[in-house]
């Protein structure tokens, strides 16, 4: 037998071209070879620039880690495989066993879930405090607080935190200052301006903007912070995929575009929902009605984002009928989407909770939270209309 043609292990060097590529190239590469070992010391030490192995950082994360820098006034700001992994490693980085954190008391799920089942595993102690009142931060610290974790606006009601307040409490005790900016975005608020010490993203939703996306952003404004988040994201295997990375390059090129038309159709479909019957009340911090108003009219600057709630009188099987009526907007816990999204909190993040812990928040079987996106105001106001009245 002759021999059969084989295909060469050693890969072929990227086609040479004069001109450039306008796209990002993208580069799913989990090695990269160097010259030799004093080439790889040169680049370990910082004397040269390069990569050795994925897990350490590639070009598609440092391109959209870059992008989401310039957004947040950051320096540095490390890209993760999910939002999660992006809380988990600012919590790495900046605890250690006999510290205590103090959350705001409507964080997103999973962080709850993080603070108060698998941090005291670790010996890290924690409690939670309402943020649109900074006293009440204030009176929860402890002499071993650490860090405070607050998001700005709040998920499903929307409530605004007093950031103001609480950074100024967060700097006359020493304490770190984490800000989870998923909800807000750096187009309404950045708030490294505003005392944070530490910024997190869930990049999946609004940044990334196309639910195609599972990635995380934290940073942080002190350097050696700031390295150690590194370190934690690479030991702890919390790398992005250059895939998702690469998407979500895409994706944020048209963040502005997308945030500002949503936002515009966020506010038109509040007050058309508001004047329902049928519709018991509606959440949006732009209305005058809602209760953080004056503080979102300052601190949000008028910006007052893509996200609304509203709660139907009918509870549950106001719920139901609501969102069978309503097929073309996708019923599904994410928010963030180019497309209107729809979720009901007492059946998917609230569901764990007890009927008294929803209710003290103002969670009702007749609310829903809507994400919303770059239809047409007119499609949506018309689909939401129909959904009302199917409920009532
Ligand atoms: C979705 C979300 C997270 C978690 O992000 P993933 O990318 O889903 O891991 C964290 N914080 C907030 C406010 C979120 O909405």
């Amino acid at each position: 037998m002759s021999d059969a043609p084989h295909v060469p292990a050693r890969r072929q060097p990227w086609p040479e071209s004069a001109s450039r590529p306008v796209a990002t190239p993208l580069q799913p590469s989990v090695v990269y070879a160097a010259a030799d070992p004093d080439a790889l010391d040169a680049q370990y030490e910082g004397r040269t620039r390069g990569y050795a192995y994925a897990r350490e950082g590639h070009p598609n994360a440092e391109v959209l880690g870059r992008m989401i820098d310039g957004l947040e006034g950051a320096d540095g700001g490390v890209v993760t495989g999910s939002g999660m992994a992006a809380v988990g490693i600012a919590m790495l980085a900046a605890l250690r066993a006999g510290d205590h954190v103090l959350g705001g008391n409507q964080l997103y799920g999973r962080s709850l879930r993080m603070l108060t089942e698998d941090l005291p595993r670790f010996g890290i102690a924690a409690s939670f405090a309402d943020p649109t009142d900074a006293a009440a931060v204030a009176a929860a610290l402890r002499p071993e607080t650490r860090l405070i974790l607050i998001e700005t606006v709040s998920n499903p009601t929307l409530r605004v935190a007093d950031l103001e307040g609480i950074a100024r409490v967060a700097r006359a005790r020493g304490v770190l200052l984490a800000v989870d900016n998923t909800f807000t975005t750096p187009r309404t608020l950045r708030p490294f301006e505003h005392g944070a010490d530490i910024v997190i993203h869930s990049v999946t939703k609004l940044l990334a903007g196309h639910a195609d996306a599972t990635l995380g952003y934290v940073a942080a404004r002190d350097p050696a912070l700031a390295g150690a988040l590194r370190v934690a994201a690479a030991t702890w295997g919390m790398t992005p995929s250059p895939f998702d990375c690469w998407l979500a390059e895409r994706g944020l090129l048209s963040f502005e575009l997308r945030h500002d038309r949503a936002q515009a159709t966020a506010a038109r479909l509040a007050d058309h929902l508001a004047g329902l019957p049928g519709v018991r009340r509606v959440l949006y911090p732009g209305r005058a009605d809602h209760p953080d108003h004056d503080r979102a009219r300052t601190l949000l600057d008028g910006r007052f984002g893509n996200m609304l709630s509203f709660d139907l009188a009918g509870g549950r099987a106001a719920a139901n009928a609501f969102a069978r009526a309503c097929p073309a907007i996708a019923f599904a816990p994410t928010l963030g989407d180019i497309a209107t999204t729809l979720s009901h909190p007492a059946s998917s993040s609230h569901r764990a909770l007890s009927p008294d812990a929803r209710a003290a928040l103002g969670i009702t079987e007749g609310m829903f939270r809507v994400s919303v996106g770059v239809e047409p105001a007119e499609t949506l106001i018309e689909e939401m209309a129909r959904g009302v009245a199917a409920a009532a």
